[in-house]
């Protein structure tokens, strides 16, 4: 049995920097952090070759003298963490006193340092863990740190860094995230020698984030105002949910001014957008929390990327009503989603490219349309005047886009929010084919009926005055024990929906009205499959009555079934969903529409 015994403190810092020390990014990370902690107010990053030749990062903090200096570089020195309670109290990105002897156990490391006002700094060069000088240098104030070779001397490390260009996307990603974190400090990232991006110091967040991730997004910027409640806040700006991502890679946090990535507030999020997200997509979103120090525990991570709350349920309230509120004044608005930027472009995402860095297009519509005019034969021949498909058309007839319609919508976005499409024709019934300013859309019947309905069920039960029409027979029903229960529970549900319910004794009941909405469906197999699907939730199997919302929903889905797209149905098809608050999903998630957008369509077709 070998004896124990105390690891030499390079080869303990060269373990921890397994740790500290994933990859370049993670050199960047700390360096910066470091800097930011001494109260960088200009911010310099620099990296070659995916940061595996070099990451250097300036500051003009607060320096070091030479005694601190050489000690910064000793393992658990640190200037920002004295004693146990300090721990729950940190405010500073960092606090354990790794990160320097890890990265200097793992490169080629150069530390020069000068304090403000003094004569001289201190030069400090480290290999592989081994202080090689320390010497007096003519410096200015602030530091700078030159890591070179990362893992020179752990080839197995060496070998698992991906290739060049991903390590450089992580550094990428790693200084704009911080950048974003620090609006006040000018940053300067430059890759390869070249100048990445150069962001002023700015007392506006919002710049910050027009800055770094594009000036469109500015004029989308929803602000989230600053929101306190006992012992914490947030504030931040979100973008709107038609252009959430189908990664989390849009969405930024900090906490008391750290980035941090947090499942409670993700989820809170998305839950206070319940209904207007397509599933799986994640809304952009950069929020500011301020906590008090004493209710989160930073120190449960290597990297400190993921931080413990104390009161996870308080924050989830928070963030919910936050979010709610930044969300509701678009709800009551006009069409809310094509947005206060003025742009008529659809802004569906296709469904093809990843969901990530399309932007809607801002090219004119009424102009494009004219422009495309003499295409419009390609498609149809007959003239505005044939507005009907022939209902008798073999339905194996190999050119699937049957209509012959080529009128256009008069440009109605004013009133009704809705981009402008033209009809370009129906496919199997079940889709509208549109062209768009960018592209064709498809929109699919169904999903278009539900979210329909559904808004309308809304709105309906919140004035008390659903439209509904008396059977001229009422129905009657038999229904199993378990099915006569979830109706008799949901009587209210039904009764604000517009559908007259009355138990007729034992497991009968009977139905007596119907919402105008849902005239054209049969009564007897609606409220089945209404039925069935009430029993089938969550809450029928649970024997709780569902909220209303819910059941609305239900309805709507069963209500929208059987939806058949008609061309001549199409225009007040479309003006009806873009009245609606949120016409891009259903209230369950579906897309309602997709883009195909020209850029994809040309790609496709190999040009
Ligand atoms: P930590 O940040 O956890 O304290 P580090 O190893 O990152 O540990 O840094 C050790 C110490 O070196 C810090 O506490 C700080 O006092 C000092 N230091 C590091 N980087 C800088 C810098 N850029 N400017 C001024 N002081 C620095
Ligand atoms: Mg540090």
């Amino acid at each position: 049995m070998p004896r124990v015994h105390v690891m030499p403190d390079a080869l303990a810092s060269q373990v921890a920097a397994g740790e500290v020390v994933e990859r370049p990014a993670s050199v960047v990370k700390e360096l910066v952090e470091n800097s930011l902690d001494a109260g960088a107010k200009e911010l310099r990053v620099e990296s070659q070759r995916g940061g595996v030749a070099l990451v250097k990062v300036s500051d003009d903090g607060c320096g070091m003298d030479r005694e601190d200096a050489v000690l910064s570089l000793e393992r658990h020195a640190t200037s920002k963490l004295r004693d146990k309670e300090g721990l729950t109290t940190i405010t500073t990105l960092g606090f354990r006193g790794e990160a320097l002897p890890s990265i200097a156990s793992v490169s080629r490391f150069r530390l020069t340092t000068c304090e403000h006002g003094a004569v001289a700094g201190t030069e400090i060069v480290v290999e592989g863990g081994r202080l090689r000088d320390v010497h007096e240098a003519g410096c200015p104030p602030g530091t700078t740190v030159e890591v070179r070779d990362l893992f020179y001397n752990l080839p197995a490390r060496r070998k698992f860094l991906r290739s060049e260009a991903t390590e450089a996307a992580h550094i990428d990603y790693q200084v704009r995230l911080h950048a974003l974190s620090c609006p006040g400090t000018r940053v300067i990232y430059r890759k390869e020698g070249r100048v990445s991006f150069d962001v002023a110091a700015t007392d506006d967040r919002r710049v910050r984030i027009g800055d770094l991730t594009g000036r469109q997004n500015l004029g989308k910027l929803r602000e989230v105002p600053f929101l306190e409640h006992p012992g914490m806040a947030v504030s931040g700006y979100l973008l709107p949910p038609d252009e959430a991502r189908k990664s989390r890679r849009g969405q930024y946090l900090f906490l008391n001014g750290r980035p941090v990535e947090d499942q409670v507030v993700w989820r809170a999020l998305g839950e206070a957008h319940r209904g207007a997200l397509v599933e799986g997509r994640h809304p952009g979103a950069w929020l500011w929390l301020e906590i008090d120090p004493l209710l989160v525990d930073v120190n449960v991570h290597p990297s400190k990327r993921e931080v413990r709350f104390h009161r996870p349920a308080e924050l989830r309230a928070l963030i919910l009503e936050a979010v709610e509120d930044t969300l509701r004044p678009e709800r009551k608005g006009s069409s809310g989603l094509t947005g206060k930027a003025g742009s008529k472009a659809l802004p569906v995402r296709s469904e093809t490219s990843a969901g990530d860095g399309e932007k809607p297009s801002e090219a004119g519509v009424e102009t494009r349309s004219r422009e495309t005019g003499s295409q419009v034969s390609v498609i149809g021949s007959s003239g505005t005047g044939a507005l009907l498909r022939d209902e008798r058309s073999a339905p194996s007839e190999p050119q699937t886009w049957r209509a012959e319609v080529q009128e256009e919508f008069p440009p109605e976005e004013e009133e009704t929010g809705a981009p402008s499409f033209r009809v370009v024709g129906i496919l199997e019934d079940r889709y509208l084919l549109l062209e768009a300013s960018d592209g064709l859309v498809l929109l699919e019947g169904e999903a278009a009926r539900e979210r329909i309905l559904y808004e309308n069920f809304l709105e309906g039960a919140k004035n008390g005055a659903m439209d509904s029409q008396g059977l001229l027979v009422p129905l009657l029903l038999e229904l199993e024990p378990r099915d006569a229960d979830v109706v008799s529970r949901n009587a209210e549900n039904f009764r604000d929906s517009g559908m007259e319910v009355e138990p007729f004794g034992g497991v009968t009941i009977q139905l007596r009205s119907m919402p105008v909405l849902l005239k054209a469906a049969d009564p007897r197999s609606l409220l089945l499959d209404l039925v069935d699907e009430l029993v089938n939730s969550a809450e029928g199997r649970s024997g709780r009555v569902l909220a209303f919302e819910k059941f609305a929903g239900e309805l709507a889905r069963v209500g929208a079934r059987g939806e058949r797209c008609r061309v001549e149905l199409a225009q007040s098809l479309l003006n009806e969903l873009f009245a609606c608050d949120q016409p891009y999903c259903t209230p369950g998630g579906r897309p309602t529409l997709i883009q195909l957008s020209s850029s994809e369509l040309r790609r496709k077709f190999g040009k």
